[in-house]
């Protein structure tokens, strides 16, 4: 390919103290929580809301916050449930998202916080200086510009930022295979009464072998998470997968959107055809951001294996504790890959169990002033595919962004910040640490 040398003399447009890159559910309460430690805080998000994959990726639903006995997304996450709760964010089985709500209580809480943070902003590049990034570099809708910061926390959800900062990070298996991703999707007109009645199909594959030998789908995809009860009479769809797709490239993505709109249609048929309750629906929306699953996982201080994912993984350096099952979706459409899945789902811990997480899975080992939080921080496969769920992106993300403040009396590094300090900080806003 040929290539161009690219200069250009660009404005620092900003200085802060913490700068987050993305504004999911990670980016949202790493900088809530830093900006209510003192910290001059900015977001800079590529889309057009705050939430990222559960609003801009209209994932119907949030995943358990708590193991049956203890809520384990404590501090931002309850706060979040909470709110939602009192203000419409959710349906009310207390887990359905209604989205639109959502976007705006979570630009309330930004608000209010005092954290900075615009759209159409998308962090292309970083400045470092040794092992310290100290410029982020932005692509927004004015143009090219670059924020200054102390601190970077990286909650991109693909590691943009500690990629850009060459930071050694792991795609997918050891051959690069990664969980499909999902379009996500709203549908009007379903009638839940039917669908919940005895007459209702349940769960939402049960009829799926018939309809692969009535040739209504491409493929003979069994994985089918279904459609969620959002509204009296909306359904959020998380059906379909993009197999293959690689979330950082976007002629991979591109196909990706493509295919999610036509396989959708195939699933229309398929409820409407051989489901109750669903044969009046219609297709409200498909989302404007593509569902990703997985990609990078940076590499950090430590590395969260399935050997930890066990009751009794304590960490000294604990930030957190979690206990989501093993959802690793599966790679391709046929019954082996199926039964994998299924294998893994049943991996759980018990009511009342949770592992442990350690602070040094937020640090990532080639840098110095830089946490990762949210879906990409140091695990493994197994790990990401229990952690990488929104609760759990509540839990990393408030360490992250609780251990960027702290870091700022000690010149913004993360390996200075004295443990049971953090500790004992996350504690007083509610996080679950039973073991410090
Ligand atoms: C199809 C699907 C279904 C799911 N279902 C559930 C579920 O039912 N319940 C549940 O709890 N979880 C579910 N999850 C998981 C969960 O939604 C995500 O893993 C979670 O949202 C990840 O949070 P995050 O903050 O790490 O990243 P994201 O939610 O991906 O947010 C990242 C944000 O960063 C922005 N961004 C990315 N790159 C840049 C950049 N370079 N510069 C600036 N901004 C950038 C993006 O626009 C986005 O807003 C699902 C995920 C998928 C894909």
């Amino acid at each position: 390919m040929k290539k161009v040398n690219y200069t250009k003399n660009i404005d620092v447009k900003y200085e802060v103290d913490v700068l987050v890159a993305g504004g999911g559910p990670s980016g949202v309460a790493a900088a809530i929580v830093a900006a209510r430690e003192g910290a001059k805080v900015r977001i800079v998000e590529a889309g057009s809301c705050l939430g990222g994959l559960g609003t801009a990726g209209l994932v119907p639903a949030f995943m358990q916050f708590s193991d049956g006995v203890n809520f384990l997304a404590g501090g931002f996450g309850k706060e979040l449930l909470d709110r939602c709760k009192k203000e419409n964010g959710v349906y009310k089985n207390g887990s359905s998202i209604r989205v639109e709500e959502l976007k705006f209580i979570y630009e309330n809480m930004v608000a209010e916080s005092g954290v900075e943070f615009t759209y159409h902003t998308k962090l292309i590049d970083v400045i470092k200086s040794g092992r310290e990034v100290t410029l982020g570099i932005c692509a927004a809708k004015s143009g090219v510009y670059a924020i200054a910061a102390k601190t970077f926390i990286d909650c991109t959800g693909d590691a943009d930022l500690c990629h850009l900062a060459g930071a050694e990070t792991s795609f997918g298996d050891e051959d690069g295979n990664t969980m499909p991703g999902t379009l996500c999707s709203l549908w009007s007109n379903v009638d839940w009464e039917v669908v919940r009645s005895p007459e209702g199909v349940h769960p939402d594959n049960k009829r799926i072998e018939e309809a692969f030998a009535d040739g209504v789908f491409t493929n003979e995809d069994r994985h089918l998470p279904g459609m969620w009860h959002v509204s009296p009479t909306m359904g959020g769809g998380n059906i379909g997968h993009t197999f293959g797709v690689n979330g950082c490239d976007e002629v991979s993505l591109t196909e990706a959107y493509v295919w999610g709109r036509k396989s959708i249609r195939e699933y229309e048929r398929y409820y409407k055809e051989y489901m109750r309750g669903f044969e009046n629906m219609e297709l409200a929306a498909t989302a404007p951001l593509l569902g990703i699953r997985e990609t990078r996982r940076v590499h950090c201080d430590y590395m969260l294996t399935f050997k930890d994912f066990r009751p009794d993984s304590v960490f000294d350096d604990e930030i957190g504790r979690y206990s989501y099952p093993i959802d690793i979706h599966i790679s391709n459409p046929d019954k082996e890959s199926y039964h994998q899945y299924l294998d893994d789902f049943s991996k759980r811990l018990g009511k009342g169990e949770s592992y442990g997480i350690p602070y040094r899975c937020l640090i990532p080992k080639d840098l110095d002033n830089v946490w990762v939080a949210g879906r990409c921080i140091g695990t493994d496969r197994e790990m990401q595919a229990s952690i990488r769920v929104m609760p759990g992106c509540y839990i990393t993300g408030q360490a992250a962004g609780m251990a960027a403040a702290l870091s700022l009396s000690t010149g913004g590094n993360s390996r200075k910040v004295e443990i049971p300090v953090l500790q004992s900080k996350l504690k007083s806003i509610g996080a679950f640490l039973p073991n410090s």
